[in-house]
């Protein structure tokens, strides 16, 4: 059984749709709504024109693939990755864009993962979400779906104006794998400290096209999916302990790190700490370095506290997200067999995640 339902919805009615939108609905705080006892619940995105009327000044076809069990964010998993990539690669010919609503908490995760894993992607994704319900008075969810599905079906002579995987956001609209939420409360929820915004939605919405990836003329969509878990994120801290490092480096299995390192991509230089990394590359485990800062980058060797982790094969993941970084790590053993092939893949952009 297919896990999600198609929802057919013309905004159109009685003249013929400019462009075709599929919503990919997943779950999260946009679509909830309050039921009799007050309580949120999911909101049925069969009355979506009466929850917001505004869609009816586009001319659009708009059909809804909602999940049958929809999530918090904090539930998902690449088999939900999977779900998305899939829908997108079965309805790719039929839609001009494609909107992902997804709780923000895990939403630079999954978008991230999913750049990765359009390979060749000419169209757009725009993963989006909301801090309040849509069924609440100030929510910002409509403004975030209406101008979402505006960005997803824009174009300019004939060919869409973004061609990638990107989060929009509170009047942002941001590279997916280099956005990271940033705040919980406020609705201003992700940034992309290392590359610039996108596009700017006020009275009009504007691109910066010298940021955005060109449209690519005769590339095929190849949908990778299939992401491998066996992986795991250790963050340094004064006073880290060597069982609690030697712990991680021995789970079952395990053939990737991503280390978030201080600053530039410093780490204690004790030698047990360098010893435990040292054994786990030579067991074949990869290790990407990876900042805690915000913005910036890793320069291995700048200081000397980065040096031996250059020397033992640590590898720099430059001024990637620990989001992107997770998920490409996933996605790169996953899909390249070789030692050689992963280590090439981890050390260049696939997707401008990295510089
Ligand atoms: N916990 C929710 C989620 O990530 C928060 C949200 O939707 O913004 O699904």
């Amino acid at each position: 059984m297919k896990p999600y339902e198609l929802i057919h919805i013309e905004t159109a009615t009685p003249k013929a749709p400019e462009s075709a939108v599929m919503i990919i609905y997943t779950g999260g705080t946009l679509g909830m709504v309050y039921n009799e006892e007050q309580a949120l619940v999911p909101f049925d995105f069969q009355n979506i024109l009466d929850e917001v009327p505004s869609l009816r000044n586009f001319n659009l076809k708009i059909t809804v693939a909602s999940f049958n069990k929809l999530i918090d964010s904090s539930n998902v998993n690449p088999s939900h990755w999977d779900d998305i990539a899939g829908l997108v690669e079965d309805h790719y010919d039929e839609y001009d864009g494609f909107i992902v609503i997804h709780g923000t908490d895990t939403m630079a995760y999954t978008a991230s993962a999913i750049s990765f894993m359009l390979e060749g992607l000419n169209k757009p994704v725009i993963f989006t979400g909301a801090q309040l319900p849509i069924g609440a008075a100030r929510s910002d969810a409509r403004e975030n779906l209406i101008t979402a599905i505006e960005i997803a079906s824009q174009k300019l002579n004939h060919r869409p104006i973004v061609s990638e995987v990107c989060i929009y956001f509170d009047n942002l609209l941001l590279r997916a794998n280099r956005a990271k939420k940033v705040e919980s409360v406020q609705f201003d929820a992700f940034q992309s400290e290392n590359y610039p915004v996108l596009a700017e939605a006020g009275v009009i919405i504007e691109y910066d096209f010298s940021a955005l990836r060109p449209y690519q003329a005769e590339v095929e969509l190849k949908v990778r999916k299939n992401i491998q878990q066996e992986v795991a994120i250790l963050k340094v801290f004064p006073g880290i302990s060597k069982a609690f490092v030697e712990g991680i480096l021995s789970i079952n299995g395990l053939r990737g790190l991503v280390i978030e390192t201080y600053g530039s991509g410093n780490a204690p230089t004790e030698k047990w700490f360098i010893d435990a990394l040292q054994n786990a590359i030579e067991k074949g485990i990869l290790i990407l370095n990876v900042s805690q800062c915000m913005g910036g980058k890793v320069i291995q060797g700048r200081y000397q506290t980065s040096k031996d982790l250059q020397s033992i094969g640590v590898i720099s993941g430059s001024d990637i997200t620990t989001e992107a970084a997770i998920t490409k790590l996933m996605y790169v053993l996953s899909h390249a067999d070789t030692k050689e092939m992963q280590h090439k893949y981890l050390i260049k952009p696939l997707r401008g995640e990295m510089e």
